[in-house]
This record gives structure tokens, C-alpha cells and sequence, in this order.
């Protein structure tokens, strides 16, 4: 890892398109922009802009630059192997596509309890630390989007496991819903460095409700995407904050506050708790996450984690709230699978109206798809 010279990394899964196609001319314009500026973290993945992603890899940077000019992280999907001898065949492919003989870091692609258990089965984790011992990875990694106790659980039986990528920002912090905070302690107790993705929250953390960004202004200290960066970067034991950059602007001005990276000092944490107070004030449903109903759940639903999800969808409505509903309904009942019994009402201490409540749910992530 100490190849890593910031804490700042490109990630190719937003890059700018002209039309279905990556714009390359501007691309190998953010390359070289990004490596000039002393950065040198580069983070792809097969499924990236239908394959597009890792072959732009190649034309815009491993064609052009030396190889120790830059570290390269790709990942293992499970959309690409059905069986364990399909994973090396599909490793090679990446390598040759990207251009390059080996990866810095090579991560298993969006664990969650069900894609873990598809893994353990294929043996993936052990065929892929077998490449490590080959050389074609230097270092082995994850990326996550579950509970906490699902990581817990992975970084348990597989303490070979180096670094950790997780969704970490100041909106979800404290989310029950993404569990942003317990996720990020986990990695603290097992000692493993923290790639941080969706930062700036898909772009939800630039478009900020007007009360929030008017406090951001005020400090007339950057633009407000930058404290959402800074606020991830400053935590302890972060490897690496990513961010998906579409254009050479955000670029630059990532570059302006992360080149000379400083931390938040208080005032800055003390304008980010109050943006994270509006942000509460708009919870429309008051429900503490208490779980007090979920034990006496017939159909084990997971209530507040779908509240959680909920608010999170009405604070930014751009966020993707509609795959941690799905990722939650992984683990219990939908909320459409309420018997209407009434059993979480009378043990709920904020006396919410759940079943009601659960049908909002339902309707807002369980629409039918359009044809
Ligand atoms: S009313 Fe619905 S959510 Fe509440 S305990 Fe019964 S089935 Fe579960
Ligand atoms: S009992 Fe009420 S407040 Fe507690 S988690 Fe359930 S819905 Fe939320």
C-alpha cells in the first residue's frame, strides 16, 4: 500500500460520455490532470459502463503511463462466474483488457450476505488468494454493502482480507438504514484500511436542501462537495476516499482541497453537525431504531431499517434508497408482507402507526416495474 500517494483516487465508473461511448480526448485530459497534480489511485470494474470502464483503463492510462506511475484496483462480479474455473479465465480477461500484468488491489465486488454465500461456494476468495500468492494481486480486498454484521462475519472467516471498500458520508453516517458508521467500526476493531465510496452520496451531498448549503457557504471555505469529501478523508484509518468524476471541472476542484489535504477542524465539524441536524429535522417518520418490534415480527420484517430507508429516500430523493430496500428485504419480510396483526404497534415506544407506515413503504419501493 505505500505505493498509494494520496488519499484521493479516480474512480472510472462515471467518466465523461459522449453519447454511448466514453469520451476519451477528455478522459486522458483527467488522466493526465489527476497524475500531474501527485495523485495516482485509479479504481475500475468490469460491469463500469457496460465494459467500458476498464478498456478506457488501457487507451487513457496503462498505454501511456508507466506501470509503477499508478495504482489499480478492479473486482470480482459475481455476474461473471457461475463456477470456480470460470474465475481465473475472467481475471485474465480483466488484466488484458486493462493493459496491465497484475493489480495493486483486487476486491470481491458488492458483498452482502447472499453474494458472500454464492462466493464461499465458488471458492472464489480462496482462487483469488492464490492469485495474490501468485503475484498477479498485491493486495486482496473487499467491497461492501450490507449490515455490520454481515462484515463482521466475512472479516471473521477471512481475516486475510487487507482493505475494506464501504458508502461512508456525513447525511448516512449515523443512518440505521446504511449502517455507515457501524460498518466503518467494524473495520476499525479488525484493523482494516477504509476505501470510502459515494462520499458526495451519488451527488446528493452537492445538491444540498437550501438551508444545509447556505451553512456550507458560510464558511467560505471551498465549494460544498469538498467538506463531503473532507468529512470521509479526515476519519482515522482511511486508506482511500474515491470519487466519480464526470468532468475535468470537479476534477480540479477536488484537486484544489485534496492535493494539500487538511482535515475538518472544528468549526468545519461543527457546520457539518448542524447540515447533519437539518437533515434529521426532515425525518418524516420519528422511529429510533430501537427494534423493539422486529422480534415479535410473524413475518420478520425489518421495520425500522425500512423506515431508516424511507427518510433517507425523502432527505435526497436522487440517492439509490430503492437498493438498500432490496438489500434489507434480503434478510425479512417486504413491508407488503405486514399480516396487519398489530403486535410491533404495541411494544413500539414512539406509538408510530407501523402498518400504515409499512404500506408507504411498500408503495414507494415496491412499485411494479414499467413495461
Ligand atoms: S403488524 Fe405487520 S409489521 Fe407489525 S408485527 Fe404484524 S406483521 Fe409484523
Ligand atoms: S419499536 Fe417503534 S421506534 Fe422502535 S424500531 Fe420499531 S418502529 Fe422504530
Amino acid at each position: 500500500m505505500e505505493k498509494i500517494k494520496r488519499n484521493f483516487g479516480f474512480g472510472y465508473m462515471r467518466l465523461p460520455m459522449q453519447g454511448e461511448e466514453v469520451d476519451l480526448e477528455q478522459t486522458r485530459k483527467m488522466v493526465d490532470t489527476f497524475l500531474d497534480a501527485g495523485f495516482n489511485y485509479f479504481d475500475t470494474a468490469h460491469g463500469y459502463l457496460q465494459g467500458k470502464s476498464e478498456e478506457a483503463i488501457k487507451t487513457c492510462l496503462s498505454s501511456r503511463y508507466p506501470r509503477e506511475a499508478y495504482v489499480l484496483t478492479d473486482k470480482l462480479t459475481m455476474a461473471y462466474f457461475k463456477k470456480q474455473e470460470d474465475i481465473r479465465p475472467f481475471f485474465e480477461s480483466q488484466l488484458e483488457i486493462c493493459g496491465v500484468d497484475y493489480f495493486d488491489f483486487y476486491l470481491m465486488h458488492s458483498q452482502n450476505a447472499e453474494i458472500f454465500k454464492y462466493f464461499k461456494e465458488r471458492r472464489a476468495y480462496e482462487t483469488v488468494l492464490e492469485l495474490k500468492k501468485e503475484g498477479k494481486i498485491r493486495h486482496f480486498g473487499i467491497s461492501f454493502h450490507d449490515r455490520a454484521e454481515v462484515l463482521e462475519q466475512i472479516l471473521t472467516e477471512y481475516p486475510q482480507i487487507e482493505v475494506v471498500q464501504i458508502q461512508l458520508n456525513y447525511a448516512d453516517f449515523d443512518d440505521p438504514a446504511v449502517q455507515s458508521r457501524k460498518c466503518y467500526e467494524v473495520c476499525r476493531k479488525h484493523d482494516k484500511p477504509v476505501i470510502v465510496m459515494e462520499p458526495v452520496k451519488g451527488g446528493n451531498l452537492v445538491n444540498l436542501p437550501e438551508a444545509a448549503k447556505k451553512v456550507l457557504e458560510d464558511l467560505h471555505g471551498g465549494s460544498v462537495a469538498s467538506y463531503a469529501i473532507r468529512f470521509a478523508a479526515s476519519l482515522p484509518g482511511i486508506l482511500m476516499v474515491l470519487s466519480g468524476m464526470s468532468t475535468l471541472e470537479q476534477m480540479q476542484d477536488n484537486i484544489s482541497y485534496m492535493q494539500d489535504f487538511k482535515p475538518l477542524n472544528e468549526t468545519e465539524l461543527t457546520a457539518i453537525a448542524k447540515v447533519q441536524e437539518i437533515f434529521h429535522s426532515m425525518h418524516l417518520i420519528p422511529c429510533t431504531a430501537c427494534r423493539y418490534c422486529t422480534d415479535g415480527c410473524p413475518q420478520q420484517i425489518p421495520i425500522p431499517d425500512y423506515f431508516a430507508t424511507l427518510n433517507a429516500k425523502k432527505v435526497t430523493p436522487g440517492w439509490n434508497a430503492a437498493s438498500y430496500y432490496n438489500v434489507h428485504a434480503l434478510h425479512g419480510g417486504k413491508a407488503s408482507d405486514c399480516v396487519k396483526c398489530g403486535a410491533c404497534e404495541e411494544v413500539c415506544p414512539q406509538h408510530l402507526p407501523i402498518r400504515e407506515l409499512l404500506e408507504q413503504v411498500a408503495a414507494e419501493f415496491e412499485k411494479p416495474k414499467e413495461s
